[in-house]
């Protein structure tokens, strides 16, 4: 999996499709979509027209919440498949832990791993006792946990992203940039115009230095090109001390 990712939440049609294309453009070779997001359709058709192989490019989509159970779960997906028209999809996760029938999804992302329809099945938004319940059910371990991750829910985030860590499952972060809520804090300005960088790299550069994978989503373009600028610099370990301790 690429190491930064682009997030598609709230991009609908046209405006999908040119920042995905926008994205791909500007280096990012990992994107991340749902079926809930309502835009595979658009995800697709840029990945496809953008002159990338196939295999260059690593697509992860989602089964919502009230698509759990064995045949919904599978209808959904088959569902996932004609739209974003990219075969294997590389990545599907249960996009929520809620719904007593998400055992018999997992069963069904079993199948698909096996039959090599996807190359690879997770979870998002488990915390430890919903990774618990899937162990012990589950022949395949997750692969991936997508969970919220910035320096202002650090904090509450060390014991799952720790389990994860046991289990070989790699973790993404949804919200990296706290929807760009939290990127005038000062701690993290300070350091951003220490560094010359933007405080959205920084917490970027922050995510990626914790091994996690950062997924951040703009409508912009030039924001979408700084946001993937962050393999050239890295953060001292006062400067992660710091941001680590603003989840406290
Ligand atoms: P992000 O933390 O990525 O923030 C996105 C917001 O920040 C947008 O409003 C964007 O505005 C703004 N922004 C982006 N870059 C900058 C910048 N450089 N400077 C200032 N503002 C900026 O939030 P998301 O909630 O979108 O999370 C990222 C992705 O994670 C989603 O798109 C989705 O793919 C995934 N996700 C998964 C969830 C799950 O349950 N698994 C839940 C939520 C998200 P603008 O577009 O105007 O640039």
């Amino acid at each position: 999996m690429p190491a930064l990712g682009f997030g598609t939440w709230e991009l609908r049609g046209r405006a999908a499709e040119r920042a995905v294309t926008e994205a791909l453009a500007a280096g990012y070779r990992h994107i991340d979509t749902a079926a809930m997001y309502g835009n595979e359709k658009q995800v697709g058709r840029a990945v496809r027209s953008s002159g990338l192989d196939r295999s260059e490019v690593f697509v992860t989509t989602k089964i919502w919440n009230t698509d759990h159970g064995y045949e919904r779960s599978g209808k959904a997906l088959d569902r996932s498949h004609r739209e974003l028209q990219l075969d294997p999809i590389d990545l599907v996760l249960i996009h929520w832990p809620g719904g007593r029938e998400r055992l018999e999804t997992w069963r069904l992302l079993e199948e698909r791993l096996a039959d090599q329809t996807v190359r690879a099945i997770g979870v998002s938004n488990y915390g430890l006792g919903d990774l618990d319940e899937l162990l012990a059910h589950a022949d395949v371990v997750p692969m991936v946990n997508q969970i919220e991750f910035n320096p202002f829910v650090h904090a509450r985030r060390r014991a799952v992203i720790e389990r994860c860590r046991q289990l070989g499952a790699q973790v993404t972060a949804w919200r990296p940039l706290t929807k760009g809520r939290a990127l005038h804090d000062p701690v993290v300005t300070a350091i951003a115009d220490r560094l010359g960088r933007t405080p959205a790299q920084v917490m970027l550069r922050w995510s990626v230095e914790h091994d996690v994978v950062p997924l951040p989503k703009s409508s912009h373009g030039d924001r979408i090109r700084a946001n993937a600028a962050v393999f050239d610099f890295t953060l001292t370990a006062t400067d992660m001390a710091k941001l680590d301790a603003l989840g406290q």
